[in-house]
C-alpha cells in the first residue's frame, strides 16, 4: 500500500474514479477510498439470483468515435488514453415516451425521423420545432469543438480564447439561456411545450425552463450524433474499466474503507480519517462526496458549512429491479423508457415513472428465457423515515409502494405483474445508505435563473480540498461527472506542474 499518495480520491462515483484515472496516467499518484466493496456509486452494478442490475444509471453518452477535438465523446477519449477497450452496443432510440392523451414517441437516434414524428403530431409547429432544436445544434457544435479542460484554470482559458474567441462569445452568451425560455422564442403549443418540459425532467429531473440550454444541447444534440451506446455487461462495465486504468500505472482503490473526517489544518486539506480510526495524508485532496456530505459531514469546521439553502435539493428514488419472464417484453419494444400518466403531476414525487430493460441489448446480464426492468420513480427520504423497520412497517409500505408502480407500468407492458420472478426494492433510505448522499438526493440543482456557471467548479474555499461529481459544474449524469473528473485532474495535474495532454 502506498500509503502518502499525492493525491487521495474519496468515493469512487464516475467523478472520482475519472479523476484519479487521468492523475495517475500523468504521474501523479493516487489512493481511492470507497466504502462500498464496489465501484461506481450510481453508476454500479450488483448481482441477485442471476441478475445484473443496474443501480441507477443506464443510458449512456460519450460513447461516440467522432474523432474531432472537443468535450464530447469523452468515455471514448478517455478509455483511449488510457489504453483500454469498453465495448459497448448501440441504442437505436434514447428513450420512449409515453405520455398523456396517447401521445406516443421514441426519441430516435436518427434526428430527421425525431424531428419528422414529432411535426407530425405538432404540424402547425414544424418551423418552430425545428428552430427549437437547432440552438440546441448550435450548442452541440460549440462544444464538439472546445477541448475538455477546467474552467478554473488560466492557462486553459487562455488557449482556448485564443484559439476559439467567436466560439467563446457564443457559448458565454447561451450560458444565460434556459431551455425553455428559448423553447417558448419558437413555439406556442402548451402539449408541445409540455413535451419540451419532459425532455428536460428526463434527466435534469427540472422543467425546462429551470434547464440551462448549454446542458439540454449536451444531452438532447449528442443523443443524435454520439448516441446513446449500452457498455457490454451494464453499467459496473464502466467503473471496472477506470479502475483499471487507475491500478495499471499503479494507483490504488481502497474498497470497505469509509472515510470519516478530511483532515484541515491551517485552512489547508492534508488528508483524511478513516472508520478504522487511522490517517491517510496527501498533497491533495478529492471529494466525490456530495457538497453537503463534503462540507456539513466530511468536514467538522463549522465556518466552511453550506447553506441548505443555497441550491435546490433534488429528490432521491424509489427503484424497482425485477427479473422477468422473458415472455412479457414484446419483439419491438425499447430499451428505455417514460411514462407519464398525467401532466398535473409529472414534477411531482412519483408522477413520472422512468424504466429500462437493459437485457434487450445485453441479454448475457440475466439467465437465460428471462429479462430486467428497472423502474424507478422521484421520492423523498422524510416520507420514508417515519416507518418502523422493526415491526414491519418499512417493509409493507416498500412493497404497497412498488405494487403501485408496478399496476401503472401494466398500461405499457401489460402483465407485468405476474411475470416477476425476482425482486428488489430501494428506497431513498437505501439510496441515502449506500452512496453516502445527503437524503438519498439527485444532487443540487439550480435555481430557475442562475447561470450554469454558478454550479460549483472543481476549487473548494479549503487549499488544496478539490471536488468531483454531481455537485459540481456541469451536473447530474454519468457524462457530467465525467466532465467535472476531466476539469478536476486537469487543474490539479496543472498545480503539480505535469499538465494533462489534451483528450483526442
Ligand atoms: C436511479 C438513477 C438513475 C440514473 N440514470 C442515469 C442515466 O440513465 N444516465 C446518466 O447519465 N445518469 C443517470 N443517473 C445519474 C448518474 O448516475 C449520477 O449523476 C452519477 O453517476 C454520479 O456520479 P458521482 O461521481 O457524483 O458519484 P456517486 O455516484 O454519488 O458516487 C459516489 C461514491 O462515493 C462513495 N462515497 C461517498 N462518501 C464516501 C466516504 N465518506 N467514504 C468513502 N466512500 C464514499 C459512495 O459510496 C459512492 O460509491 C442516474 C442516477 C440515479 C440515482
Amino acid at each position: 500500500m502506498n500509503e502518502s499518495p499525492d493525491v487521495i480520491v474519496i468515493g469512487s462515483g464516475i467523478g472520482g474514479l475519472t479523476a484519479a484515472a487521468l492523475l495517475q496516467d500523468r504521474g501523479i499518484s493516487t489512493l481511492v477510498f470507497e466504502k462500498n466493496r464496489y465501484p461506481g456509486g450510481s453508476c454500479s452494478s450488483f448481482q441477485r439470483e442471476g441478475y445484473s442490475f443496474d443501480a441507477g444509471a443506464s443510458v449512456f453518452y460519450g460513447f461516440g468515435e467522432n474523432r474531432q477535438s472537443g468535450t464530447l465523446n469523452l468515455h471514448t477519449r478517455i478509455f483511449r488514453k488510457l489504453g483500454l477497450e469498453v465495448p459497448t452496443l448501440r441504442d437505436p432510440v434514447q428513450i420512449h415516451y409515453h405520455l398523456p392523451n396517447g401521445f406516443s414517441l421514441p426519441a430516435h437516434y436518427d434526428r430527421d425521423a425525431f424531428l419528422e414524428a414529432l411535426s407530425a403530431r405538432f404540424p402547425h409547429e414544424r418551423a418552430g420545432i425545428e428552430k427549437f432544436y437547432s440552438e440546441l445544434e448550435d450548442v452541440h457544435d460549440i462544444l464538439s469543438s472546445l477541448p475538455a479542460g477546467s474552467l478554473e484554470d488560466p492557462f486553459h482559458l487562455a488557449s482556448v480564447g485564443v484559439t476559439f474567441p467567436a466560439k467563446i462569445i457564443q457559448l458565454a452568451v447561451k450560458t444565460f439561456r434556459s431551455m425553455g425560455k428559448t423553447a417558448r422564442r419558437y413555439i406556442r403549443d402548451e402539449e408541445l411545450l409540455k413535451f419540451i418540459d419532459i425532455e428536460a425532467y428526463s434527466w435534469a429531473v427540472q422543467d425546462a425552463v429551470s434547464t440551462p440550454l448549454v446542458n439540454a444541447g449536451i444531452c438532447l444534440a449528442d443523443r443524435h450524433h454520439g448516441g446513446i451506446n449500452y457498455p457490454v455487461g451494464g453499467s459496473g462495465a464502466i467503473p471496472k474499466a477506470l479502475c483499471q486504468g487507475i491500478e495499471k500505472s499503479g494507483g490504488q482503490i481502497r474498497f470497505q474503507s469509509e472515510v470519516t473526517s478530511i483532515i484541515v489544518e491551517n485552512g489547508e486539506a492534508r488528508g483524511v480519517r478513516l472508520a478504522d480510526g487511522s490517517e491517510c495524508f496527501a498533497k491533495a485532496v478529492i471529494s466525490n462526496a456530495t457538497i453537503w456530505d463534503t462540507f456539513n459531514h466530511l468536514i467538522t469546521d463549522a465556518r466552511y458549512k453550506v447553506d441548505e439553502n443555497r441550491f435546490l435539493r433534488a429528490p432521491s428514488w424509489f427503484q424497482l429491479y425485477l427479473g422477468v419472464d422473458a415472455s412479457v417484453i414484446p419483439d419491438d419494444f425499447y430499451v428505455h423508457h417514460i411514462l407519464v400518466d398525467r401532466w398535473e403531476n409529472y414534477n411531482q414525487p412519483g408522477g413520472t415513472i422512468y424504466f429500462s430493460a437493459p437485457t434487450l441489448l445485453d441479454p448475457s446480464l440475466a439467465p437465460p428465457g428471462k429479462h430486467i426492468v428497472h423502474a424507478f420513480v422521484t421520492a423523498d427520504v422524510d416520507e420514508w423515515e417515519q416507518y418502523d423497520r422493526k415491526n414491519g412497517a418499512y417493509q409493507n409500505a416498500k412493497e404497497a409502494f412498488a405494487a403501485k408502480v408496478i399496476s401503472r407500468t401494466e398500461s405499457i407492458l401489460p402483465g407485468l405483474a405476474n411475470a416477476i420472478e425476482v425482486k428488489v426494492l430501494a428506497t431513498p433510505m437505501t439510496h441515502q445508505r449506500y452512496l453516502n448522499r445527503f437524503k438519498g438526493s439527485y444532487g443540487p440543482l439550480l435555481k430557475p435563473g442562475q447561470n450554469i456557471l454558478q454550479k460549483p467548479q472543481n476549487t473548494t474555499r479549503i487549499k488544496n480540498l478539490f471536488a468531483a461529481g454531481d455537485s459540481t459544474f456541469p451536473g447530474q449524469g454519468v457524462i457530467a461527472v465525467t466532465y467535472s473528473g476531466v476539469s478536476c485532474a486537469s487543474y490539479i495535474a496543472r498545480q503539480f506542474g505535469k499538465p494533462l495532454d489534451e483528450l483526442i
